[in-house]
């Protein structure tokens, strides 16, 4: 995965930029401040907009060694853009990716270092993650409840950092997922989130930049996926 800006700048929503490359309904661009989708979190949404023109953007596609937005109009487009995302969407992941890492952290605490096998965050503001939890209690699930609601009260940091993937690999816990982990950048560096304090991962996605920025998380279901998988469906408390 590329260094994306969304990485580094999560909180620029509108970007002046210009584009670099067109096809109809597919455009490339200098900079980009979108998500592109991946590790579970859903792409953006948002605008494309020109002078004289607007477009939705629908989709996002890695070819030619570019990232591709797909745009809802077939309309040549050139010249300076102002890309715009969606900023509830936005906001609706960056709350639902930091509630992932706080249940995936208390599981892999609670649960003797028990590994995610798949996790995906949905527009309605629930997400789900799946365990590798063989034989687990789901009462001692439902009952962490309490504490990734204590965790987002203590407002804890977010950080992130890149280290080289061997070191990643060689760090028990820091990869908890193969199909959730990022690849590595070009220079074969991974990029960790951190939530200070509590947990350290691999992950790609945009998050809060702290624990407190979210509404309170409920967890809404428990399901048996196969005898080895728990299913957790989680969900942000309506909330302003
Ligand atoms: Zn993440």
């Amino acid at each position: 995965m590329p260094h994306l800006f969304c990485h580094e700048h999560p909180e620029t929503l509108d970007l002046e930029t210009c584009v670099v490359d067109w096809r109809p309904g597919r455009i490339a661009l200098a900079q980009t401040p979108f998500y592109p989708g991946g590790g579970g979190q859903l792409a953006d949404r948002g605008t494309l907009r020109w002078q004289g023109g607007e477009a939705a953007v629908t989709g996002f596609d890695y070819a030619e060694g570019q990232l591709w937005h797909l745009v809802d109009d077939a309309a040549e487009i050139r010249g300076t853009v102002v890309a715009s995302v969606d900023p509830a969407f936005r906001r609706t992941m960056r709350r639902l990716h930091t509630g992932t890492h706080i249940l995936n952290a208390l599981v892999f605490a609670a649960f003797d270092g028990a590994l995610v096998t798949g996790a995906q965050m949905y527009a309605d503001g629930t997400a789900r993650m799946d365990f590798d939890l063989p034989g687990a209690d789901n009462d001692r699930l439902r009952a962490l409840e309490a504490p990734i609601n204590d965790i987002v009260r203590q407002d804890l940091r977010v950080n992130f950092l890149y280290v080289p993937l061997a070191e990643a690999e060689r760090q028990h816990g820091l990869i908890r997922s193969r199909s959730v982990a990022p690849p590595p950048t070009p220079d074969g560096r991974v990029r960790i989130v951190e939530i200070a304090g509590l947990d350290r991962q691999a992950c790609g996605g945009t998050h809060l930049a702290s624990t407190g920025a979210s509404p309170a998380l409920r967890i809404l279901k428990i399901d048996n996926k196969g005898r080895h998988n728990r299913r957790v469906r989680i969900g942000l408390d309506a909330a302003p």
